[in-house]
């Protein structure tokens, strides 16, 4: 059985977002860059399943400039076999584009199992998973918190849901899209980190695809959220209280 995890190079969680001065987008200059967490999860669990002896193969895609070699090697160095580098200038891809282009590459390496972020934390989309699942008319489980592979190579998927834990049965090929709880990825070893650097990473250029790479949306604009306002200390319980009932806005 062979994996395709699909890993997006966002800003780091922890880089405090700019937006530029004329609003069109974010900062990316000089700003740390890392895998997007839900896709660090996507790749720990696919190393998970290979180390359980359920898949044989790990191939780790991404699709964007050249920089994105860089979140590729990060999942080869956490345990991916080889890489997919689809090249493109345009870092804002809209989802239904990056689904067409997923397809092109599974239609290709013809994979089990699709595993992907349930979102990118740059656009929040939360899309792209149930349209490539779409577009390959296979089944999709959004939001993963557990996977356990079943003897004849279908999947229980546990995800959560408002009422509690609902799991499904997929047939393989499916695609998966991870939730946080699903696991906690590992930290690469040095070693892991230099073995990663023999790894193959196939370079695609988006035009040999022959997909439209057209935006369908136009960004307006993009604005800072309103400044907090700072908190305020209280004497006792009462006075807190009494703040909560009469003066709620303040805190
Ligand atoms: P989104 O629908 O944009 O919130 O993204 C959901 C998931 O799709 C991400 O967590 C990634 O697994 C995958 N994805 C989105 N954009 C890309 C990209 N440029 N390259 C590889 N995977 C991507």
């Amino acid at each position: 059985m062979k994996a395709l995890i699909c890993v997006k190079r966002v800003i780091d969680y922890n880089v405090k977002i700019r937006v530029k001065t004329d609003k069109s987008g974010v900062e990316t200059e000089n700003v740390k860059m890392s895998m997007n967490p839900f896709d660090e999860i996507a790749v720990e669990e696919a190393v998970r399943m290979k180390e359980k002896g359920e898949i044989q193969e790990i191939v780790i895609l991404s699709i964007g400039t050249d920089k994105s070699q860089e979140t590729i090697r990060s999942g080869l160095a956490m345990g991916g076999d080889r890489g997919i580098l689809v090249k493109t200038d345009n870092e804002q891809l809209e989802p239904l584009t990056v689904g067409k282009i997923i397809k092109a590459i599974y239609d290709n390496e013809k994979p089990d199992l699709v595993i992907l972020g349930k979102q990118a934390i740059d656009d929040d989309c939360n899309q792209t998973g149930q349209i490539v699942a779409t577009l390959l008319d296979v089944p999709q489980a959004t939001f993963a918190s557990e996977l356990k592979k079943n003897n004849d190579n279908s999947y229980n998927v546990t995800r959560e849901v408002d009422g509690g834990l609902e799991t499904i049965k997929l047939n393989t090929p499916c695609v998966i899209t991870t939730d946080l709880r699903l696991n906690e990825p590992r930290y690469a070893s040095l070693p892991n980190i230099m073995k990663a650097k023999q790894k193959k990473i196939d370079i695609l250029e988006i035009r040999s695809l022959n997909i439209d790479i057209k935006n369908r949306l136009e960004i307006l604009e993009i604005n800072e959220p309103p400044e907090r306002k700072p908190g305020i200390k209280v004497e006792d319980v009462d006075s807190l209280v009494e703040k909560l009932k009469n003066e709620a806005n303040v805190l």
